[in-house]
């Protein structure tokens, strides 16, 4: 099969990969119907996280079941299935709770590489979540978003506990943001306000609900939304960038005895103690649970109620993975959809 690998800093190339197969009796081997770029592959593609050889890369799918090993009993040949970017298998005392990306035996899609035309999902009954029916075509990239950006993003909200009469802040205007913008709306938040200076985006954002849209970063937006606020800060801050600075800003944006919801992947970042002690603010994040919230999502989805797949502002054949990276890196593209 063809498959997207990253042989060092910026260095992407779909070749041969070897078709992958039933390996445990609770795997599934799926056909792809979409995959795409995760702003979290940026960062080993930017080299800032280390890369030993050539290595896979995806971990966002939806597609259809080829074959299923001996042991799973809910999942079948011909649906039509979403998994998120950790197999879970949904029946531990941590998926239980409602934590299945750290189930106690969690597997790694990236370290499988969903950028391909085929993949092994390991965990299938557990992982996969299959629609009603084979969905039209329109609604492919909404599910595939639900795959990682739309359940990152709505774990954000729920985590910072967006809901009626809440304002919430979003701290990144990345795909996750965006998607943390429509989380809060369908939650019922009464101000939603986004942090961004690009065009696009804040058009995006205000179609998925953002209410007010803040240009500033840093400290500057943090003053730019006190103002808003009556010098309160927001209730509920979602944070989806990762970075020390939008950290920061995500607590300080956020008033005493309010929450953020932080799902950026970490890098570098450090909590000043005195600083956080004294906010007197909730932390709650991590890797998102996605597989928690994706029968609620393929529901909204289907029923067309929300439409994620409007992240997607580009869409390339799998073969052209390395343009898609470039487009990403160079911020031409919010998110890019490849098509197997
Ligand atoms: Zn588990």
């Amino acid at each position: 099969m063809r498959g997207a690998m990253l042989h060092g800093p910026r260095d992407v190339r779909v070749e041969s990969r070897p078709d992958p197969r039933i390996e445990q009796p609770t795997d599934a081997v799926i056909r792809l119907a979409a995959t795409c770029v995760c702003g979290s592959d940026l960062w080993p593609y930017r080299g800032i996280e280390a890369v030993s050889g050539p290595a896979p890369m995806g971990h966002e799918y939806v597609g259809v079941v080829e074959e299923v090993g001996s042991d799973v009993r809910h999942i079948e040949p011909g649906q039509f299935v979403i998994g998120s970017f950790f197999a879970s298998d949904n029946t531990c005392e941590i998926c239980q709770t409602g934590y299945q990306s750290r189930c106690v035996h969690a597997e790694s899609m990236g370290a499988i590489g969903t950028q391909a035309e085929y993949a092994r999902v390991p965990l299938a009954d557990g992982t996969l979540v299959a629609t009603p029916g084979t969905p039209s075509d329109d609604l492919v990239p909404g599910l595939l978003a639900a795959s990682d950006v739309l359940g990152t993003g709505w774990f954000a909200a729920v985590a910072a506990g967006a809901g009626p009469g809440k304002t919430v802040a979003v701290v990144g205007d990345g795909a996750v943001g965006l998607l943390g913008v429509l989380a809060a709306q369908q939650l019922g938040a009464e101000r939603i306000v986004i942090f961004s200076r690009n065009e696009a985006r804040q058009k995006l954002a205000t179609e998925f609900g953002a209410t007010d849209v803040i240009v500033e970063r840093g400290d500057d937006g943090v003053a730019a939304l006190n103002e808003l606020t009556g010098g309160l800060g927001a209730h509920s801050t979602i944070e989806a960038v990762g970075t020390q600075e939008s950290m920061m800003q995500a607590i300080r944006s956020t008033r005493p005895g309010g929450y953020v919801g932080y799902v950026g992947v970490a890098h570098d970042v450090a909590l000043p103690g005195d600083e956080l002690f004294f906010s007197g603010v909730h932390l709650h994040g991590g890797p998102a649970p996605v597989r928690r919230f994706l029968p609620e999502l393929i529901e909204l989805i289907c029923n067309r109620s929300i439409d994620p797949g409007k992240v997607f502002d580009l869409t390339l054949p799998l073969d052209e993975a390395a343009e898609g990276y470039r487009a990403m890196d160079e911020r031409r593209a919010i998110k890019t959809l490849l098509r197997p």
